[in-house]
């Protein structure tokens, strides 16, 4: 799953050239840095690489999620649609911008299902946010559809999902802005970062300004630079940057790995004729992070998770439905609207109002899942030994 499994040379080098010159920021002292600009050189490389026009870098993926609501203009009121089943980052992106999330249950492509978005809209709404959890994407024709139909925004949180494809184009380009987070633990890594991602030219620029205290970013002099609007300080720093330029270098490499390794894992799976596999809209834009798949019930599920759980081999097996940062289930504080500072009215009302709304459809799909991370430094007998404890215990638990 994760490039900070390939970490290495190429990393320590891009972070010595910023240790060399000292200069640990992306802006100014133009002539110390002696032309290096690690955080320039990876936005070009993030344009490059994915096919986008235009990409900011931030200090992680949920800054580049709020950074991208606010340049998309959402704030207080307005409702933003968003999954059930996602890492807790996305909703608070939506709360710290003032706005509402709105959740709707997923099905077993594990993404929003495109009629439960619509019947979700009110006039309140302003985005659709799909998540493309664990490496593979949300129904996004659907749902583009669906926001061209309503005018609404369509904000992909790709954070999970770097590389990953849907009908050739790479997810989080395709909608009106995108994100990736490159945390330590996903597929490519700055230690901490994130970007957005957009083909539109203002929206760049919002993104560029709001990111470091509103600048505008048009003088040589930094000091002298306008504030045209209000911003924060959501900068990467040189030497995140740094580390990132080396890991997109080695994303095909990554790919191919979890590809490869994901496919091997899955044919074992496959002899077992109770299991099913999660829905992919487009598969051949998988990244291959994970391998999600079902059983026919949530008991089954919960006996094989508790059996491997009793031989000590449940480490990167995911049972989404009882945890505690990627399920509505267990998201108490935000269903108790728990917060450190007041929240708007208009959020505590519906953010209260989730523990009564009924998740039954995503609880049947959850229940039933589990996703297995895909290691980038497993051997061929590894996958083999791992897949074939996991069919034994699926034979156990089904009875065979
Ligand atoms: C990791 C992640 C984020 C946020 O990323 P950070 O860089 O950790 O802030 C947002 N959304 C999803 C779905 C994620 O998995």
């Amino acid at each position: 799953m994760p490039g900070f499994e390939l970490f290495g040379e190429e990393e320590r080098k891009h972070v010595n050239d910023v240790l060399e010159t000292g200069i640990l920021m992306r802006y100014g002292f133009d002539a110390a840095r002696k032309g290096i600009w690690k955080a320039d050189e990876l936005e070009k490389a993030v344009i490059q690489t994915f096919g986008c026009q235009y990409a900011h870098l931030t200090s992680s993926g949920t800054a580049a999620l709020t950074t991208a609501f606010a340049a998309l203009g959402i704030g207080v009121g307005d409702e933003v649609i968003m999954p059930s089943f996602t890492f807790v980052a996305s909703f608070e992106a939506v709360l710290s911008v003032g706005a509402i999330p709105v959740l709707v249950d997923v099905d077993e492509s594990l993404t929003p299902i495109p009629a439960a978005v619509e019947a979700a809209i009110t006039p309140r709404t302003k985005c659709i946010m799909p998540v493309h959890m664990c490496g593979s994407m949300a129904y996004l024709d659907e749902l583009a559809a669906i926001c061209q139909k309503h005018n609404l925004l369509l904000l992909e949180d790709a954070c999970q999902s770097i590389g990953g494809t849907y009908k050739g184009k790479h997810l989080g380009t395709i909608g009106h802005a995108g994100t990736f987070s490159f945390d330590f633990v996903k597929t490519i890594t700055c230690g901490e970062g994130g970007v957005v991602m957009t083909n539109d030219q203002a929206i760049w620029e919002k993104c560029d300004g709001y990111t470091d205290h509103g600048h505008d970013h048009k003088g040589a002099d930094r000091g002298a630079d306008l504030h045209p609007f209000i911003g924060y300080n959501f900068r990467i720093s040189e030497l995140h940057a740094a580390v990132g330029l080396a890991q997109i270098q080695k994303l095909p490499t990554i790919l191919a790995m979890q590809r490869k390794n994901n496919q091997l894992l899955r044919q074992h799976l496959q002899q077992i004729p109770e299991v099913s596999f999660r829905i992919v809209p487009d598969p051949a834009g998988d990244n291959g992070a994970f391998l999600s798949w079902f059983l026919p019930t949530a008991e089954l599920m919960q006996a094989f998770v508790a059996e491997m759980k009793a031989q000590n081999a449940l480490a990167g097996h995911f049972y989404w439905f009882n945890n505690n940062w990627h399920y509505i289930k267990k998201w108490d504080h935000l269903k108790t609207a728990t917060s450190l500072n007041t929240i708007h009215e208009s959020q505590k009302v519906a953010l209260l109002a989730l523990s009564t709304q009924d998740f039954s459809v995503s609880d049947a799909v959850l229940s039933r899942c589990v996703s297995t991370a895909i290691s980038l430094t497993w051997t061929e007998e590894q996958i083999h030994a791992k897949g074939q404890q996991m069919v034994e215990v699926l034979k156990k638990v089904l009875n065979k």
